[in-house]
């Protein structure tokens, strides 16, 4: 077991890591920035994104449109501040963006072209064909690289903040600080203790806690269920955007995206029977906000009995659509869809968490020395529901604030001449002998969450998800502390933690908001 000392520690490489990475790198050249990461260095829910960032850029668009149309999603309960802070600096963070080298798409005249989605009331996505992500994150890592005070440590996985809980204290005040992070480094199985004055969760989204999702494996909530062990306020967990279209293959995780910008580009929703059920349920049609039109699809695949609805890009253009979508394209033909003649079968799938733990307009979270960027993090952005293309810009806008707090208010390391922060002591434990155990746990989370904690709630069904919960609780909490840990049984604490929060949280809940839908709360409607 080694003790890394470290100025500023950062959990997670995506967008919102990155972004902090980069800035506290370039304005304190003499500090030591580590970015602690649990897979290779690019895996995270940004490589995916694929419809792009919302910003106001073009003449005819306005601060006021954005900042309207994100209310609007958010179904009143975004902070009114926050969003206007958000969406008035996004042009400057996405001119950062193009300065370090991302790529955004141009027309003909050499102007962005912008795209829309569901909810915006005009273009306003900049994008990079339909892997904007991908472009985004190589970009970020890119600039990573050519900064010698970043060290980048791919495959090491944080398992615990550590917080005055941990120390040899009688009386915790109520202001708990952060001192670092225990890490497993998984080529060499020791969990070392990295030590910073400044420490930032950036761990990404919790997607796989359902067993639909467009999340990638990394997505378990380990930020989030690390600050809630760690006693920092987490709220809105209820929250969970399920997007309308990931395509329908059954048994395959995650589930490949569709994005919205397809329905942006004029793709129709159509039923078994061929019907555009959308034009029933909203003026807006297939571009109404994510919520109603997931639920519109959930209600038709319960009325129908059906697994999936469709999506039809058949009467579009197909040479402007391939430009556009190469991505999906491909991936549709390489399943022998041919979107030019049949339609695509899509289903609706776990996708963005709005909740997460609480930080104020400058990052801070209520733990002393500890930050949240990004998915991980509840700024009061998203409200009850998010506006498409609003999460990698609103990761970019916290970057840039927590960067600079960082940089403003940096300390010297003394901590450690007054506190004594123990080692992991892993005395007693087992390396377990039927990892099945733990992938068993893993699935029956994921279906418990599926089937009873989806896009429509009831108090039923809520209590006895939290039955099962329980059980699953002991269970893992018996393992965990009896075994030799990998990242396996922490991301199954993780995942049940992560569940148990949407459910609670859900059953505070009185009232249907954005994404939240419960159908006990029908008759207080
Ligand atoms: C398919 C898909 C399409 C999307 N499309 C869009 C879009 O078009 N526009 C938009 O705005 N948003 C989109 N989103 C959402 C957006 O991508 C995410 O909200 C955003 O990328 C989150 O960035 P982040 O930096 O917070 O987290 P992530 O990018 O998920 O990064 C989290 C990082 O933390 C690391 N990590 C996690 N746990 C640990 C641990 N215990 N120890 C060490 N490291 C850890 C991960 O390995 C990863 O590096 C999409 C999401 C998906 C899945």
């Amino acid at each position: 077991m080694s003790v890394f000392k470290t100025d500023i520690l950062i959990l997670g490489s995506g967008i919102a890591g990155l972004t902090i990475a980069i800035k506290t790198a370039l304005a304190l050249p003499e500090k030591k920035v580590f970015v602690v990461t649990k897979a290779e260095e690019s895996e995270s829910n940004t490589k995916y994104a694929q419809g792009g960032v919302a910003a106001v850029w073009d003449k005819l668009d306005s601060f006021e449109d954005h900042i309207r149309d994100t209310m609007i999603a958010g179904d009143d309960l975004s902070n009114i501040e926050v969003v206007k802070m958000v969406v008035e600096e996004a042009p400057d963070c996405m001119q950062q963006l193009i300065k370090w080298g991302a790529d955004f798409d141009q027309n003909a005249l050499g102007i962005l072209d912008l795209g829309k989605e569901g909810g915006h009331s005009t273009n306003r996505i900049l994008h990079h064909k339909d892997i904007t992500g991908l472009e985004i994150e190589k970009t970020l890592l890119e600039q990573v690289e050519t900064l010698s005070n970043i060290t980048l440590l791919p495959f090491h996985f944080a398992i615990d903040l550590i917080t005055d809980h941990h120390l040899d204290q009688k009386n915790i005040s109520n202001n708990v600080a952060c001192y670092g992070a225990y890490i497993l480094n998984q080529k060499t199985n020791k969990i070392d203790t990295y030590l910073a004055n400044s420490i930032v969760l950036a761990t990404g989204g919790a997607g796989q806690v359902y067993a639909a999702t467009t999340n990638p494996n990394i997505a378990t909530g380990d930020g989030i269920a690390m600050a809630y062990r760690a006693k920092a306020r987490i709220i809105d967990m209820e929250f969970v955007q399920f997007h309308p279209t990931a395509l329908y293959q059954p048994g395959e995780s995650p589930a490949f995206l569709i994005s919205e910008a397809v329905r942006g580009f004029g793709a129709y929703l159509r039923n078994k029977k061929g019907e555009r059920f959308m034009l029933e349920v909203d003026e807006r049609a297939e571009l109404a906000p994510r919520d109603i039109v997931a639920r519109a699809i959930d209600s038709q695949l319960i009325k129908y009995g059906d697994q999936h609805v469709y999506l039809d890009c058949t009467h579009l253009e197909m040479d402007a659509f391939i430009a556009h979508f190469p991505n999906i394209f491909e991936k549709c033909k390489s399943l022998g869809i041919d979107i030019a003649s049949q339609y695509i079968p899509v289903l609706p799938a776990a996708h963005y968490l709005m909740g997460g733990i609480v930080v104020n307009k400058k990052g801070y979270t209520s733990i002393a020395n500890l930050f949240a960027c990004g998915e991980c993090s509840r700024t009061g952005l998203h409200g009850a529901n998010r506006l498409a293309s609003n999460s990698l810009l609103e990761a970019l806008v916290y970057g840039s604030k927590i960067a600079l707090e960082i940089i403003n208010n940096r300390k010297d390391l003394s901590f450690n001449k007054d506190v004594k922060i123990p080692e992991w002591d892993e005395e007693g434990t087992t390396v377990p002998k039927e990892k099945v155990l733990i992938s068993h746990n893993r699935k029956t989370i994921q279906n418990i969450m599926t089937d009873l904690v989806a896009i429509v709630r009831s108090k039923e069904r809520l209590v006895k998800a939290l039955d099962h919960l329980d059980y699953l609780y002991m269970d893992t909490e018996k393992a965990y502390a009896n075994s030799k840990l990998s990242p396996q049984i922490c991301e199954l604490r993780n995942l049940n933690a992560i569940a148990y929060l949407i459910v609670k949280q859900s059953m505070l809940r009185k009232e249907n908001k954005g994404a939240f839908y419960s159908l006990d709360n029908i008759l207080n409607d």
